[in-house]
């Protein structure tokens, strides 16, 4: 029997072969649309993890990966002893014709026995339901007979290079596994023929290494000026513009006929089978066809060359797919058109795929564990910063090669236990609760006791050391580079505040300005309404790279305006008093020495006093509130944002590997312990339907 995971027991996976290739992403896409739960194994041999990350973004859905090679089987039992795999599909394979009359041998071993290690394992775990990739290659020149065109499944097969020949044994495999047990197994064979375009959300498209193989990716990198011209193998075939004939299908449309044939095995209910379906369009369409068809999609004709016709071609090769029509009943619904548009808003917004130039990470924990990395963007630039998905957490900011700010080099250093939430994003509610309560729609509500007899930070439900999803990175202009980070905060462990959210952290990088934007949104799916107020502790040394203290940063802030506190317990009274500290127009700065002056303290911004709007980022200005320098490094801070106040700590109890004031922080956000003051209230209550937002900016000079 399969193994169930502790957290999960009653789930079932889908377990995805090669799910963050091409197809195989795109089909997880329509899997978690459709319900399904998913599990990604993939060796990256022809993909990159920046697919999976971005599915996670795009799906707002947490997919769990392995980074493992089908031929290991021993690695591969891990997914199945550690979840509760129900069904497979199975698209790990290597796919390129030309290079597999190269290096058959590689072709052989790489299909055929990661393909024996995934069945021996379904049949030792007793999971019998399996959708396989297989290709239109099979039919090899399907012009060979009379009346086969377009292709029915019953054409006879007759590959003609080793990748086909793959397919063809794999399928072979399938049907005497079946003969073999036939109430056990359930094997869909999909035949795709030609799969193009891309999601129409821009954010995942076919990412080919190396020269492309396929006639969609290779104009597509012309048009980007990746490749000289399209080279048209031959134009005297008795077509209607002498070009050959294919059957071209939406990537989209592909990825739903997997979930169709998935529904037909989950409903066979039975006996077994082991079944071919061919995943084509039905239309024909030429090469000059396609080429004018993707010229209209990007404005702009590519240019293109005649040359001599390419061994192997042939005429035409049309599905004949009214078996999936009748039995699965799926059909395309999408259209070349369709798909060279999709193709141009993933090429324009991605042209080098998922590699961007000045993009690294690195595990911050054990290797190949993805949800612990150190992602630095911006890197060989001016103005280089690094998150990690712990926390969504700023690693390190380094100004024309200099770190200015605190961080670890690994994760641990973030979760010791004396935290002082190092460059973290703070949440679900940033600064003290008085005693931890508060009350909420007629219910008190009672929050762990952390700091003296506060609630700080948000008590255990503490973001800084929950997993963030993704990053969505991306290169959107010259200079910028955005990293999306996502948190389904759900459920109640490890969560005492109520309602379900999901909480995107977005970054902007702008490597010529050297300035760092950060975005909060955050919205309840569940749930009336809950308290919400977030901030990044980043701590700040301008002067690092010649001392381990802060002394001699020259501080001027927006407002002397300040929250009174009551000392003993370390929360506001109300009331709004005058603090010592130089604003925009003293005529000198404030200087931090070595010991003094000590601030952890909230100021008020004027313009932004009477906030009560949950969304800050929505209808607030931003507004310089602090600006910091340092004279011997000679690098200055401001510090922006749309909140209401902006807490300074000079970081006297600075702890977890670090002394006092090493680095000072400068915390926008809402009112201390606002959902216990009538007057400030409002702003911290995140309600169904509402949208929570706020934007902090760090500009550097
Ligand atoms: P792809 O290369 O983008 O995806 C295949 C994925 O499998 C890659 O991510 C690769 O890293 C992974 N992989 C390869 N060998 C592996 C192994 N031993 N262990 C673990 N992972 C491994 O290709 P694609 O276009 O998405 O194709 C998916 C499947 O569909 C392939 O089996 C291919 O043969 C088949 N197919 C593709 C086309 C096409 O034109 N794209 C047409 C017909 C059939």
């Amino acid at each position: 029997m399969t193994q169930h995971t502790p957290t999960q027991p009653q789930k079932k996976y889908v377990l995805v072969t090669g799910g963050a290739g091409y197809i195989g992403s795109h089909t997880v896409a329509e899997l978690i649309e459709n319900g399904y739960e998913c599990i990604v194994v993939d060796n990256l041999d022809n993909s990159s993890y920046e697919s999976v990350s971005r599915l996670q973004i795009l799906t707002k859905h947490k997919i769990t990966f392995y980074h493992t090679d089908l031929c290991d089987k021993e690695e591969l039992r891990k997914i199945f002893v550690n979840h509760n795999i129900d069904s497979v599909i199975h698209f790990a394979g290597l796919k390129a014709v030309g290079e597999s009359t190269q290096i058959p041998l590689k072709y052989y071993r790489n299909n055929i026995l990661g393909t024996l290690a995934l069945l021996e394992l379904m049949q030792e775990y007793h999971v019998e339901k399996l959708v396989f990739s297989s290709s239109a290659t099979v039919y090899g020149d399907a012009t060979r007979f009379p009346d086969m065109i377009p292709i029915p499944e019953e054409c006879p097969l007759g590959p003609t290079n080793p990748y086909g020949n793959t397919k063809y044994t794999i399928e072979k495999i399938l049907n005497d596994l079946y003969e073999s047990e036939k109430k056990n197994w359930k094997f869909a064979i999909l035949r795709y023929f030609n799969p193009i375009g891309a999601h129409p959300s821009g954010l995942i498209g076919e990412d080919p290494l190396g020269i492309p193989n396929n006639l969609l990716p290779y104009m597509a990198q012309v048009a980007v000026g990746r490749r000289e011209k399209l080279n048209v193998f031959g134009n005297d075939y008795d077509s209607r513009d002498g070009t050959p004939i294919r059957d071209y299908i939406h990537v989209v449309d592909l990825a739903k006929g997997h979930i169709a044939a998935l529904k037909y095995l989950d409903n066979t209910k039975s006996e077994g089978l082991c079944r071919e379906w061919n995943l084509g369009s039905g239309t024909g369409s030429t090469v000059l066809e396609v080429y004018r068809a993707f010229c209209d999609a990007c404005g702009d004709d590519i240019p293109y060359e005649i040359t001599g016709r390419r061994a192997g071609d042939v005429l035409n090769l049309t599905a004949k797919p009214d078996r999936a029509t009748n039995e699965l009943h799926w059909k395309t619904e999408l259209n070349v058109a369709d798909a060279c548009k999709d193709l141009w808003k993933w090429t324009t917004e991605n042209p080098f795929g998922y590699q961007l130039k000045g993009v690294v990470d690195k595990f911050a924990a054990q290797k190949d564990d993805f949800e612990s990395r150190f992602i630095t963007l911006g890197e060989g630039t001016k103005f280089e910063v690094t998150f990690a998905n712990l926390g969504a957490t700023i690693v390190d900011i380094k100004v024309d090669g200099q770190s200015v700010v605190l961080g670890y080099k690994d994760e641990a250093g973030y979760l010791q236990e004396d935290t002082a939430y190092i460059g973290a994003t703070i949440g679900r509610y940033a600064n003290r609760i008085a005693k931890g309560k508060y009350t909420l729609n007629g219910k008190e509500y009672q929050l762990t006791i952390n700091n003296g007899e506060n609630c700080n930070h948000g008590g255990p439900s503490t973001f800084h050391t929950k997993k963030f999803m993704g990053p969505l990175v991306q290169n959107p202009k010259k200079d910028i580079f955005t990293a999306e980070f996502l948190l389904l905060d759900f459920g109640k462990e490890l969560n005492e505040f109520p309602g379900d959210l999901i909480i995107h952290v977005k970054y902007i990088v702008n490597v010529a300005e050297k300035t760092l934007d950060i975005e909060y949104q955050a919205e309840l799916v569940n749930g009336e309404a809950t308290p919400i107020n977030m901030t990044n502790h980043t701590y700040f040394n301008l002067n690092k790279v010649n001392k381990e203290t802060f002394a001699g940063t020259e501080l001027r802030v927006a407002s002397a305006r300040s929250l009174d506190m009551d000392m003993k317990r370390v929360v506001p009274t109300g009331k709004i008093i005058t603090r010592e500290i130089a604003t925009f127009d003293s005529s000198k700065p404030t200087v931090l020495g070595e010991k003094t002056p000590d601030y952890d303290y909230a100021f008020v911004i004027d313009e932004n006093e009477k906030i009560t709007d949950v969304n800050t980022a929505k209808r607030r200005k931003l507004t310089t509130v602090a600006k910091a320098y340092h004279p011997e490094s000679k690098i200055g801070l401001e510090i922006l944002t749309t909140e209401p106040t902006f807490q300074i700590y000079t970081g006297d109890w600075l702890s977890a590997g670090y002394t006092p004031r090493q680095g000072f922080a400068v915390e926008p956000g809402r009112y201390v312990d606002a959902i216990n003051h009538e007057q400030w209230r409002e702003s911290v209550i995140l309600k169904r339907g509402d949208v929570y937002g706020s934007k902090i900016v760090y500009r550097f000079t």
